[in-house]
């Protein structure tokens, strides 16, 4: 590894100045999980890192009924994982932070990492989507947000300037009648990452009987995490079937764009988005009859 100025501030304030002051070549440093591993060996050279290690303030998740779940940026997946209003409410965020690498991983990894580093495979960003969260982005001119989904712009790249801090992610209340899920497929059990993944969150109206709301999330099958919003567009307003979720997953299908690599061709993959997508939708459904 080459070189680099460290830098542990105890504030987020402190944080963006020296952001400010250093300019570009300075990278934040959450777990390291990805990003000291680019450095030691996919050759990229940071000039200097800015610990978010001591920000208390992006290290909590907090639920109100009123507002919903925060979750701030620095959370690692362990914390996330054993959260009990995640795993009762928010169930495909639970999916996804209980399978990413294994324990010792999950001890370092942080949301707001996973998020930033962009990979079209992030586990947690097909459940962000479907569970409509909104990412908060503190810069030295102050906060902004945005959708977790208009967050990723290109493989391994974000929307966020080189001043600014994502700081947390908030959720809504899911509804009552609501139900999600997140599947992925790898050819490893563990420690690999995903060749497809799918999120799903579906609400059912008071009475059961039709789709009131559903969003899908889908994961390594385009440049970035997307969204199908052509199958959820298929599936609000209608009486849940198999033809249903089949004619959605065909949709779900079509909006990806998946390459072929060694992990699975895009043959595979368009089948993978089908299948998962399919099962998926019926374990949603189940969630929210139950709930
Ligand atoms: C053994 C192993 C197994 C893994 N398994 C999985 C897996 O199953 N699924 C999966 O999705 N990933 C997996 N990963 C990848 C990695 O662990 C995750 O992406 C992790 O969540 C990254 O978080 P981090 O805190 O370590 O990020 P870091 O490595 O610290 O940072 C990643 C990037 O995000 C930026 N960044 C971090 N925090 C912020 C912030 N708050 N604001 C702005 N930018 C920020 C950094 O500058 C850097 O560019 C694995 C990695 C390893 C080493």
């Amino acid at each position: 590894m080459r070189r680099f100025d460290y830098y542990a501030p105890g504030s987020l304030s402190e944080a963006l100045s020296i952001l400010q002051e250093r300019g570009n070549g300075c990278r934040l440093l959450a777990g390291g999980t990805d990003l000291l591993v680019q450095m030691r060996e996919a050759g990229l050279h940071a000039s200097c890192l800015v610990s978010l290690r001591r920000l208390a303030e992006l290290r909590s998740i907090d639920f109100d009924e009123g507002t919903g779940l925060r979750i701030g940026a620095g959370t690692d997946m362990a914390t996330i994982e054993a959260h009990p209003v995640v795993h009762e409410r928010y169930r495909a965020l639970f999916e996804a932070a209980s399978l990413i690498g294994s324990v010792q991983t999950r001890n370092m990894a942080t949301i707001g990492g996973n998020i930033c580093n962009a990979a079209p495979s992030a586990d947690s960003a097909p459940p962000l989507i479907a569970l409509d969260a909104v990412a908060e982005i503190e810069s030295p001119g102050g906060r902004r947000e945005l959708a977790v989904g208009d967050l990723f712009t290109g493989p391994g790249a974000t929307a966020l300037g080189p001043n600014e801090i994502l700081v947390a992610l908030r959720l809504p209340v899911p509804p009552p009648h609501a139900g999600s899920v997140y599947q992925r497929h790898t050819p490893r059990q563990e420690m690999d990452i995903a060749v497809v993944g799918v999120g799903v969150a579906l609400t059912l109206r008071p009475d059961g009987q039709i789709i009131q709301e559903v969003r899908v999330g889908l994961g390594a099958v385009a440049p970035t995490p997307i969204r199908a919003r052509e199958a959820e567009d298929a599936l609000r307003g209608q009486s849940p079937s198999e033809e249903l979720f089949a004619r959605a997953a065909e949709l779900a299908v079509a909006a990806s764009r998946p390459i072929s690599d060694v992990r699975g061709s895009a043959a595979f993959r368009q089948e993978l988005v089908r299948v998962m997508t399919r099962r998926c939708l019926g374990i949603a459904l189940e969630r929210a009859r139950a709930s």
